[in-house]
């Protein structure tokens, strides 16, 4: 299996640490507001890639963090008046929502910064010990130029950082010796959490998070580190710095990086107010039409997000699942059982279909080949599978097209439909719930309706349902 190492920019076959096992960090959201699409790419082309290997029988250690301690989620506070750990724990909660709707499996350990401050204290002790830290009253910096090998990530040259960056003399850092010292740990200001340290209070800055939680969860060497491009620098550069001064090995083996999901052709962004969260998609759209619109595209491509795009995404994956029902008809009707030479002979051949799904996902993780190649397959499941075939040999076909859909993390099988019986008696729950202000319990009840597809709408005249 190839990979692009942004690390030496070319496709490398992919050798893990230890044979069979594979232990891949990928830097989380910050967690302040709903996430928006653009963070749900990163979830869901990494968390493809997890499960491919996983197909292909490794064992994967899979660490995500979640980023709770940060100026945003401060400011977001102080707006609502209530302390921070409320607002990361809320959006936690929401993120974890929608990672489920998106089919994105749980990372085996989903480390909070702020949990793990006690170790990141440790490595910046270390960084001082070595000399590639210093204290400035309460403010401790990673001395960049002591690390020869600064900018190999980002392929940057530090001269050119320097006369180029004065974005990075940022204002209140003068006291650094060099403008590319980045903070290790900085001190406390009024109204912001904090935790105690051998130079003051204060708090540590976002970079070293990473580096612990990485060394933490996974070992000082890990194979794969992941993240959206903007973060190849200078996040993941001054990770790099940290841990291989700290821990005086290589930390990262694989460096892979998706690339920025546009909307209507322009960069995505708070600013512009162009951008939509993964809950406002999932009013109405199924979030595997996400997932699916994602895979649509190499993760290393730019990727436009728009009204029709979504839309014609709804409707490819719609006829895979078609072809799916239409097989699952077919094979409960069907009445002989066994397969005949001919059939055998077409299960032979469907072999091609997986053969090219797994090429492509072997380069570099080729999503959108992937999914062509089960097109192929559908397309042979519309022409060469009818009435009088065996159940065995419908099944298999079947089979066949849920199996790479899974591996993509794509649900072929559609969900038994819930009957509007089942639902009236879920929202009159619900109104007693709220009755008895159980609004946990009512909150609840929303969720599970909106997990299969029916949103509620609370209006004067009671409460409404539709299906998404
Ligand atoms: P943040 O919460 O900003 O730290 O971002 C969390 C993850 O989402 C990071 O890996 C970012 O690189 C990624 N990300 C943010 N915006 C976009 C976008 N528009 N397209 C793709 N990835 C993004
Ligand atoms: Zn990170």
């Amino acid at each position: 299996m190839k990979l692009y190492n942004t690390l030496t920019k070319k496709k490398e076959e992919f050798v893990p640490l230890t044979e069979g096992q594979v232990k891949m960090y990928v830097c989380g959201p910050t967690v302040y507001n709903f996430i928006h699409i653009g963070n749900a790419r990163p979830m869901i082309v990494f968390d493809t890639a997890r499960r491919y290997m996983e197909y292909k029988g490794y064992q994967v250690n899979f660490v995500s963090n979640f980023t709770d301690v940060d100026d945003k989620i401060i400011a977001k506070a102080n707006e609502e008046g209530v302390t921070a750990e409320e607002i990361s724990t809320r959006y936690i909660a929401e993120c974890k929502k929608d990672m489920e709707g998106m089919n994105v499996k749980p990372a085996t350990t989903h480390p909070l910064a702020t949990q793990e401050i006690g170790g990141m204290i440790a490595m910046i002790q270390t960084l001082i010990d070595k000399d590639y830290a210093y204290n400035v009253d309460g403010t401790v910096y990673f001395r960049t130029r002591k690390f020869k090998e600064y900018g190999k990530l980002s392929h940057k040259n530090l001269d050119d950082l320097r006369s180029g960056g004065r974005s990075l003399l940022v204002t209140g850092e003068e006291s650094k010796e060099d403008p590319l010292d980045f903070v290790l740990w900085k001190p406390k200001k009024e109204g912001e959490p904090f935790w105690k340290s051998p130079w003051g209070e204060g708090r540590p800055g976002w970079h070293i998070e990473c580096s612990e939680m990485a060394k933490k969860y996974l070992g000082e060497e890990i194979d794969i580190h992941a993240g959206g491009e903007d973060l190849i620098f200078p996040h993941h550069e001054n990770e790099i710095a940290q841990s291989e001064c700290c821990n005086g090995k290589p930390f990262a083996r694989y460096w892979l990086h998706n690339a920025f999901l546009n909307i209507d052709n322009r960069k995505m962004s708070k600013s512009l107010g162009n951008f939509f969260t993964v809950r406002e998609i999932s009013e109405k759209y199924d979030l595997q039409v996400l997932r699916f619109f994602m895979l649509n595209a190499h993760y290393r491509s730019p990727l436009n997000f728009s009204a029709e795009i979504m839309e014609s995404a709804k409707n490819s994956l719609e006829r895979i699942l078609t072809a799916a029902d239409r097989l699952k008809e077919l094979a409960d009707k069907a009445e002989g059982t066994g397969l005949n030479g001919r059939e055998k002979e077409l299960l032979e051949q469907i072999k091609e279909y997986r053969n090219k799904f797994e090429a492509a996902m072997d380069d570099d993780l080729n999503t959108a080949d992937a999914i062509a190649a089960v097109f192929e397959l559908v397309k042979f499941a519309n022409t060469e599978c009818g009435e009088e075939n065996s159940k065995e040999y419908l099944q298999t076909v079947r089979e066949e097209i849920v199996s790479l859909c899974d591996i993509l993390g794509l649900k072929a099988e559609r969900r038994e439909e819930v009957l509007d019986e089942e639902i009236e008696a879920l929202i009159e729950k619900r109104q007693e719930a709220r009755k008895a202000r159980n609004f946990k319990l009512a909150d609840e009840i929303r969720d599970q309706l909106l997990a299969q597809g029916i949103i509620l709408e609370d209006t004067r005249e009671g409460v409404k349902w539709k299906r998404a």
